[in-house]
């Protein structure tokens, strides 16, 4: 057979050849050592932890060998497409700390590796398919839907493996006057790969994370360039992280399955396969049966990005949360270092997990909790502003007007040996917060039982002695001194032991005055909470108090 003569006919228009894009994509000049990754996104508009997660790999090896991270955007799938997916992901990305230095951008394509999209590069895939054809080594396949599914059909019956190989890929040496005359009636063929697989026979890959596998070969003859002229994802992928000259394939796992056809391309091609990173799936503890499953889309909010930019997540909790999961190690680097920069932590594929990935949203909290309690008071203050500007308009004018305040209050307990962490995510920090402002302010708890019947006495005394300028300890010795005249235990260790002689103890009577202010009985030292507030709002908390 003329395998020349088949290419010309099929695609007469095609007149590079993988030798003339060597030239156009030239071997990157990068210092030794530098890895090239890419991330590849379908513009599907649903960007999830998962891209993230792969997005930090991605970057990290990239940036920390002085290499390049690219973004590829895979578009050969056009049912799957939704409009401006791509700046939506660029955004959300960048806001995670992640930014590519090539590839799509929001301006349009950067770089001397593209086009970036995939659906603009047919005639780079149809010059390396012409040329397995012209090696034999790839063939048009006219069957139609209804003979693939008859096959399908038969091989099911007769229980086979299903697919297009052997003797059921039909079509392998179509003579070329039968081509011709498909041609002739106006049908477009699909272009199927050659595969030189054997059942029974392994070949041998290797994973980063996994080390060396052995794996059937694949004998399918699988699709490589479908009827509207665009690759299938096999195929692109093959061609684009050769001539864009990616060295480490950052992907999910669920791309292992398929690898061998991958590893077959490489081949026929004649091209050095990169190194690969294989992904494990995100998975949780499902909150009812108490096992591990795959986050899932419909299930669980928090596999969404945006997710966490609502519930107001600093990008940089995220980030080191999704570190501490994606290196054994990261923590104990962390605890050495407690203030180093995140990106001076040496990262590792070797170090991944290679069974499923375990999320924790208690984990990121308390990951976030440390974070936060790094932060200065202004840089709370700004996220604060920025979040409410995005999700909580109405927040922005009360933060805007209270900023002296709301520095103090970020500032309680914040530096020194032990800073508190309480603070997680914007949208926790308000409501933790909120008893501040007499609009937000409710009685979240209820006043200690121990002192009801004293309640109003309590709060008269406590109002009748209050001096804003007494100090801490002066201030509580006036709540001591109200404690001991109504007949509850100065001690608690007392009334513990005694319970029957006091109705109650100093923490009780304290409860009475910080439900008052603050409608909780957990806060923050009530003393500093006073002196933001000033006088006057302690009174009016406490005049309203008696009358609740
Ligand atoms: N478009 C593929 C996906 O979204 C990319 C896989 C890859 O990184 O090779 O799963």
């Amino acid at each position: 057979m003329d395998y020349k003569k088949l290419a010309d006919l099929l695609f007469p228009d095609i007149t590079r050849t993988p030798a003339d894009y060597e030239d156009i994509y030239p071997p990157r000049r990068l210092p030794e050592g530098a890895k090239v990754t890419r991330l590849g996104p379908s513009p599907t508009g649903f960007i999830h932890l998962g891209n993230l997660y792969g997005a930090l790999v991605d970057e990290r090896l990239a940036h920390q060998s002085h290499g390049v991270a690219f973004l590829r955007v895979e578009d050969t799938d056009d049912k799957r497409e939704v409009e401006g997916a791509i700046p939506v992901l660029l955004d959300t990305l960048s806001y995670f700390g992640i930014n590519f230095d090539e590839g799509a951008t929001k301006q349009g394509e950067s770089g001397s590796y593209g086009p970036y999209y995939q659906s603009r590069r047919g005639p780079v895939y149809k010059a390396c398919v012409k040329k397995l054809i012209e090696e034999g080594k790839a063939y048009p396949c006219f069957m139609s839907e209804e003979k693939i599914a008859s096959i399908r059909e038969y091989q099911e019956k007769n229980k086979l493996n299903p697919g297009i190989y052997g003797v059921y890929a039909e079509h392998r040496d179509l003579p070329i006057e039968k081509v011709k005359e498909y041609l002739d009636r106006g049908e477009v063929p699909v272009i199927r790969f050659r595969s030189p697989g054997e059942e029974g026979r392994y070949i041998s890959v290797h994973d980063e994370i996994r080390g060396n596998i052995s794996m059937p070969e694949n004998v399918q003859d699988v699709v490589i360039l479908k009827k509207t002229g665009l690759p299938t994802y096999h195929f692109a992928h093959v061609c684009d992280d050769h001539f864009m000259r990616t060295t480490h394939v950052v992907r999910g796992e669920e791309w292992m399955a398929t690898w061998p056809i991958h590893m077959q391309l490489f081949d026929a091609m004649g091209w050095q396969p990169p190194k690969f990173v294989h992904n494990t799936v995100l998975m949780k503890i499902d909150e009812t049966t108490g096992q591990k499953r795959k986050l899932s889309k419909r299930k669980d909010p928090e596999l969404s990005l945006e997710y966490y930019k609502k519930q107001g997540y600093f990008p940089e909790a995220v980030r080191e949360y999704l570190m501490t999961v994606l290196n054994s190690d990261f923590e104990e680097w962390r605890i050495a270092n407690p203030e180093a920069d995140y990106n001076e932590f040496t990262f590792t594929a070797e170090k991944m997990s290679d069974s499923g990935t375990l999320f924790d949203l208690d984990k990121l909290n308390n990951v976030s909790k440390d974070v936060l309690a790094r932060k200065s008071a202004e840089e709370i203050y700004e996220f604060m502003l920025g979040w409410a500007r995005d999700y909580e308009p109405e927040l922005l004018k009360l933060f805007e007007e209270n900023k002296d305040m709301l520095l103090k209050i970020y500032d309680i307990d914040r530096g020194g040996e032990k800073p508190r962490k309480d603070l997680v995510a914007a949208g926790q920090i308000f409501s933790f917060i909120k008893y501040f402002f007499d609009d937000y302010f409710e009685y979240q708890d209820s006043f200690p039982a121990e002192c009801e019947a004293d309640r109003q006495i309590i709060l008269q005394k406590y109002i009748d002695g209050y001096d804003p300028a007494d100090d801490n300890s002066a201030w509580f010795d006036k709540i001591r001194a109200i404690t001991d005249e109504l007949g509850y235990a100065v001690k608690p260790k007392d009334y513990k032991k005694n319970p029957d002689q006091y109705k109650g103890h100093v923490g009780h009577v304290s409860g009475v005055i910080r439900v008052a202010i603050t409608g909780r009985t957990n806060s923050p030292d009530l003393w500093t909470i006073q002196q933001i507030m000033g006088p006057e709002k302690v009174r009016a908390r406490i005049e309203k108090a008696m009358k609740a």
